[in-house]
């Protein structure tokens, strides 16, 4: 028999859905994969409800509702002061993921080349492969993990297309700040390339810090695309309804691949977002600041088992140093161990990670009711304190 495409079939099951299966076997609480544990806005789910009742329930246009891309268009002006142009620049996606793999698949040629940092998400690098994409990886290494200047810029070069960013970062924890944004900007321009900006965390930011779009940077507007999910700004991660915001030129060719790959997004969950995106201020500042409550409550019980805990300045996730509690074994055994003896899941780092992974942090998610954060607590402190 012919072999299928041999990138794809290159990768194993994707890590969350591996140890979220292992946490289902083990009955753990699954701090792995990264969801909330709450039911979401009770507005939003009530306005999906009314809009798969009252419909319509055929194929909406395949950029998205109108009522939604208005209100991503809406949403950039009310937070960043972003003017845009909700008829030619905005497409609803089925997630972020779709958004992400659209503009991969719309924007590389066989050869380019597209900078990215590490450690990264896990559906990167197998769509830029797949879309014909060299990677060029740019390591950062804990605890700060800042942008190593010298190296980010020798990863440019005539022959780059693209530099794929999220901030906030999964699985780092970290917000990339104005100064690092202006060197990528200065090397986006130089190196005449796009910017593909996941920003699917951008709520979920503590401590006070601002997100700032890249897009919002000088001359940058064209240059880069915007990538949001409703999944994360509503805590309903299993909707899987993202939107992009893009000059006219990016979002075409990025369209072509969604009009192709899965044309369109059901239509209710797409009017609910649409309310969502309209809720008043409070309920996104709240978003943020019972998230980094959680951050807060579940980072100092980590550090009273003596795990060294990482910083955290955004996202669902914080990650510990397995050497500051002498855990004889890699991430992956540290993981596989706490979710079939603990019985609390975790992901490994290293999965993260291309070529020689560090092999001695976690990732865990925080974004569960507290009271479950403290079960997860109580079972890692009688595992190791026995
Ligand atoms: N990018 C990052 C960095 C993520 O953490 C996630 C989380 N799932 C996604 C993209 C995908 O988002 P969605 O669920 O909307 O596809
Ligand atoms: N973004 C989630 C995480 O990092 C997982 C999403 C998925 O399972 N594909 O945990």
């Amino acid at each position: 028999m012919k072999k299928p495409n041999a990138i794809l079939a290159g990768y194993g099951t994707s890590i969350f859905e591996v140890m979220s299966r292992l946490a289902v076997e083990h009955d753990a609480i699954n701090l792995g994969q990264g969801f909330p544990d709450d039911r979401g806005p009770p507005d939003v789910l009530q306005a999906a409800a009314d809009a798969v009742l009252d419909g319509p329930n055929q194929y909406p246009p395949m950029l998205g509702i109108p009522a939604l891309r208005q209100a991503v268009a809406e949403h950039a002006g009310r937070f960043y002061d972003l003017e845009v142009d909700w008829k030619t620049q905005v497409m609803v996606t089925s997630g972020a993921t779709e958004a992400l793999a659209a503009s991969l698949l719309g924007l590389i040629e066989p050869g380019d080349e597209v900078v990215l940092l590490e450690p990264l998400y896990d559906s990167y690098l197998p769509i830029v492969r797949r879309a014909g994409g060299q990677a060029r990886l740019v390591r950062t290494e804990p605890p700060d993990r800042s942008l190593p200047r010298e190296a980010l810029a020798s990863a440019f070069s005539d022959r780059t297309k693209l530099v794929l960013l999220n901030s906030p970062w999964n699985p780092a924890g970290r917000v990339l700040s104005r100064d690092e944004l202006e060197l990528i900007a200065s090397l986006v321009e130089e190196y005449d390339t796009y910017a593909v900006c996941d920003e699917v965390y951008e709520h979920l930011l503590f401590d006070g810090r601002p997100h700032i779009p890249l897009m919002t940077l000088p001359r940058m507007a064209d240059r880069c695309v915007r990538i949001g999910s409703a999944g994360k700004t509503f805590s309903l991660t299993g909707w899987k309804v993202g939107y992009i915001t893009g000059a006219p030129s990016l979002l075409t060719p990025i369209a072509k691949a969604h009009q192709f790959v899965v044309f369109t997004t059901p239509p209710n969950l797409q009017y609910a977002v649409a309310h969502g995106l309209g809720k008043e201020g409070a309920y996104f500042y709240a978003l943020a600041s019972d998230l980094q409550a959680k951050r807060d409550r579940f980072g100092s019980g980590l550090a009273a088992l003596g795990f060294e805990v990482l910083p955290c300045h955004g996202t669902y996730f914080i990650s510990v140093d397995l050497r500051s509690v002498g855990f004889e074994g890699d991430d992956v055994d540290f993981c596989r161990a706490i979710t079939t003896e603990a019985r609390v899941a975790a992901v490994p780092m290293s999965a993260f990670y291309e070529i020689e992974p560090p092999r001695h942090f976690v990732r865990f998610s925080f974004c569960k009711r507290n009271e479950v954060l403290d079960e997860a607590l109580a079972r890692l402190r009688r595992y190791f304190r026995g």
